[in-house]
């Protein structure tokens, strides 16, 4: 099956930051993908700006050298390579001085779609949304993308938010929150919306309990200084997790439009219960290699690079039916995985020794993106009928094709989605104060509290409190694996 590509139409995208991590790395290997997927117009322009001075062909050589190793097998076309190539440009312009400005201007293209990528650290997201406006670069075509962090806390964000709508209406402002662009994420939508089968069991009368694991093999390297001031309920609860959570436990929205959708993620986030403290377990990294304090070079550091919790939602659908989250650090595998659980069957026909078998609907976001489903059938033989449970697997790469083993980069989708002008996989600001409204008391218990995080081996599945907030509810974890 060949994926169609829905070309856009001519825009101008400027990327704040476009020397840095993320621009090299994610952001114009995505675009020069798209690029090659036909999914442009000839007519396009891509302006790089940051305070280093670079003329336009050293930026260039830059851009390609960054393609070569992230956008490798595309970059075997070198006509493509080139072609792209020619369509980017460069200004060298500092977020906090009014230098640089006419000179961007100049570049641009009147009459088209103008988008502004803030890929600079957050404390620039406001000076230059003001700057956008005070330069006059903005039009009625004009969108803003956001990067997170979205703020620190509550106040932090609604100071942010307040200060990008000065400048910008609320369907101008792109904030990305790059799990929601996966193709297993957006997936997770078409199998609960698109199927009768699993939408009249989605809820507290059929499912015990949802699962919800992003774990990260690697560490913080290059981000200690961020992570160590954010932690993993900040970095990662806060925002991925969140989102997760408001596409597993939301009603249907009445059409997949980015108000409808956004509109049900919020219900969400406003009906969940406050955490109680014993149902939150925070770790901190050690053993095999540097521990979390000395790769953070603060000894004293009680940041946690893991947490788990027990939440609720409390509404019809779900009353009674927690969902257990856990994000870390320097886990065994790099493994996020959202898996429903059922409950047992009623009653067993086959007697206590067939033991208790559930139903597991397994939504494997990386790697191997793709959907399981456990169910219990005979085992086959002779033997009497002995129950075992055995996968229904489907792997997106197997079942869609051979050109489909390598779903789009999660910013592919997104980059193209702020040219398009839909926003329904960027987080709206009222659902990220909600967040924050949710998350802050969690961070202000554990500062009251003095709170200290458990140790955890480097290369484990987390903390042991881990598996003993599962355990007293007679649940346990599913696997880490990759
Ligand atoms: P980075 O590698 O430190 O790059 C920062 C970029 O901003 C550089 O191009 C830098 O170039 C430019 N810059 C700094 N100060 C500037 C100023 N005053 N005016 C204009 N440009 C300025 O950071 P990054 O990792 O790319 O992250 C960028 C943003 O994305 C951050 O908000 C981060 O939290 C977010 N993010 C990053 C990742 C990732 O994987 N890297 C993932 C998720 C979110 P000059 O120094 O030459 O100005």
């Amino acid at each position: 099956m060949v994926s169609r590509v829905i070309p856009v139409d001519p825009f101008d995208l400027v990327i704040f930051g476009s020397t840095g991590d993320l621009a090299q790395r994610k952001i114009l290997p995505a675009l020069f993908r798209r690029f090659c997927a036909g999914q442009w117009p000839e007519d396009v322009q891509i302006i790089g700006a940051a305070r280093a001075v670079y003329g336009r062909d050293a930026f260039r050589d830059m851009v390609a050298e960054s393609l070569r190793t992230h956008a490798a097998k595309q970059c075997r076309d070198t006509d493509a390579l080139n072609s792209f190539l020619q369509r980017v440009d460069y200004v060298p312009l500092d977020a906090l001085s009014d230098e640089g400005w006419d000179h961007l201007a100049a570049k641009l293209t009147v009459d088209r779609v103008r988008a502004f990528y803030f890929s600079v650290g957050p404390r620039l997201f406001g000076p230059l949304a003001e700057s956008i406006q005070s330069h006059k670069l903005a039009t009625d075509q004009t969108r803003i993308v956001v990067e997170k962090p979205f703020g620190h806390d509550l106040e932090s964000a609604r100071t942010l938010n307040a200060t990008l709508a000065k400048h910008f209406s609320e369907g101008q402002i792109y904030r990305i929150d790059h799990y929601l662009g996966k193709e297993t994420v957006q997936n997770l939508m078409a199998v609960r919306f698109g199927n009768m089968l699993f939408e009249p069991l989605w809820n507290s009368q059929y499912v015990d309990h949802i699962q919800i694991t992003v774990a990260e093999s690697v560490g913080i390297d290059g981000r200690e200084e961020y992570y160590d001031r954010a932690g993993a309920m900040r970095d990662m609860m806060q925002n991925h997790l969140m989102q997760l959570l408001c596409l597993i436990a939301m009603e249907p929205p009445a059409k997949f439009d980015p108000d409808a959708v956004r509109d049900e993620k919020l219900k969400v986030i406003r009906a969940l219960d406050s955490v109680e403290p014993h149902h939150i377990v925070r770790g901190q990294f050690e053993g095999d290699g540097p521990s979390y304090r000395e790769v953070v070079g603060n000894p004293r550091s009680t940041t946690e690079s893991y947490v788990a919790l027990k939440a609720h939602v409390s509404n019809w659908r779900w009353a009674g039916t927690p969902f257990y989250l856990r994000t870390g650090k320097r886990l065994v595998a790099r493994s996020s995985v959202i898996n429903v659980m059922f409950k047992d069957a009623p009653h067993s026909i086959f007697g206590e020794d067939a033991g208790r078998h559930a139903n597991v609907l397994s939504i494997r976001l990386q790697p191997n993106e793709g959907i399981t489903l456990k169910v219990t059938i005979k085992e086959p033989g002779p033997g009497g009928m002995r129950l075992v449970d055995v996968p229904l697997d489907m792997s997106f790469a197997e079942a869609l094709g051979p050109e489909n083993q390598d779903p789009p980069d999660a910013y592919e989708r997104l980059v193209m989605d702020v040219i398009r002008g839909n926003q329904t996989l960027f987080m709206r600001g009222d659902e990220v104060e909600a967040a924050w409204a949710w998350t802050d008391p969690i961070i202000a218990g554990w500062q009251a509290r003095g709170d200290v995080p458990k140790p955890y081996e480097s290369g484990s599945t987390g903390p042991g409190d881990a598996e003993l907030l599962m355990k007293r509810d007679g649940r346990r974890w599913q696997g880490i694996n990759p």
